[in-house]
């Protein structure tokens, strides 16, 4: 993960201020600077790293900062915490909970990793003792029902779709109410990535998601499209009742940046990351590890 870099930009960035013999407002203003840099350069959103910058100045005030002060720690302090509320919208996710049946709607752009990130969601819980299901809604891409069918038999999970029903909604609605009558307690709907018309795509997840009534809708992110995460997440939240991210590729070359610029836009936490097109690579995401591994 090229995440790790971005750990180490903001560190140097640090380490340099340290070896300042006095932190005045110069040294400040050079290590916001490079740590500025070295978040944008990881496609952190621009809006946000404008935001970080401003509220450590304004935590930061070295004028009022009595002599004796560690002002390194707390500015370190204020960088970390800077980090944390990026990634934290204040805000937890709805939890499901096992034996309780709910509905959780996967929406995400094709390719970005819906359709894994689903049976890695369902077969993570099925571990834990649920009943997870797998609903297949997405009937504009030939092949996504042998994807998902495939996925869940490798998994041993339940799965519903069709061959030749070509109305979403229809399998969608049905897929909830067998799997509800089955009393599975997690019941996955996965849907289109991709339509004629961006539009239209917006329209069919408004159309699901107002049939199925989820209890959690999931927006599944590839982390790797840089600065265009921001502008996406903000458009699928526009449509869809987004309560929740997971990112997708962390394991590859990706710079990360984008999980934060997603969490900002739908103003919703990420939950899990994908490290792996295997069923077993997919963490929990907690804000405060991840951001201290960041630093390191
Ligand atoms: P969808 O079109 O959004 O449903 O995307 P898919 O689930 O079909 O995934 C697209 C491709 O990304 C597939 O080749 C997956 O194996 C791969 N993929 C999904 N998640 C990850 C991940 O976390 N890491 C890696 N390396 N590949 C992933």
């Amino acid at each position: 993960m090229v995440l790790g870099e971005l750990g180490g930009s903001i560190t140097r960035a640090l380490q340099a201020m340290s070896n300042a013999t006095i932190i005045d407002e110069d040294v400040l203003n050079e290590c916001l600077k490079q740590i500025t840099r070295a978040l944008l350069q990881h496609d952190v959103h621009i809006k946000l790293v404008h935001n970080l910058q401003t509220n450590i100045k304004n935590i930061v005030n070295l004028h009022e900062l009595a002599a004796g002060h560690n002002k390194r720690k707390i500015i370190q302090q204020a960088i970390f915490n800077e980090l944390c509320k990026m990634l934290d919208p204040g805000k937890p996710s709805f939890t499901p909970k096992k034996g309780k049946p709910s509905v959780v709607m996967f929406v995400g752009l094709q390719g970005s990793g819906k359709t894994t990130s689903c049976t890695k969601y369902a077969y993570h819980h099925q571990k834990k003792g649920w009943k997870p299901a797998l609903v297949c809604a997405d009937t504009f891409r030939a092949g996504a029902f042998d994807q998902l069918k495939q996925n869940a038999t490798k998994a041993n999970i339940p799965f519903y779709g069709s061959y030749t029903e070509s109305d979403p909604l229809k399998i969608a609605v049905e897929g909830v109410e067998t799997f509800k009558k089955e009393n599975c307690d997690l019941i996955i709907v996965d849907t289109s990535g991709r339509h004629k018309q961006q539009k239209d795509l917006f329209e069919e997840m408004r159309q699901v998601a107002e049939a199925t009534k989820p209890d959690l809708v999931i927006f599944v992110m590839d982390s790797s499209i840089g600065q265009a995460a921001f502008d996406q997440a903000e458009a699928f939240k526009e449509s869809v009742a987004v309560g929740a991210v997971i990112v997708t590729k962390m394991d590859g070359h990706a710079k990360g940046g984008g999980a934060l610029s997603a969490v900002a836009a739908t103003k919703s936490p990420v939950i899990y990351i994908g490290t792996g097109e295997h069923m077993d690579d997919f963490e929990v995401f907690d804000v405060k590890p991840f951001v201290s591994r960041l630093l390191g």
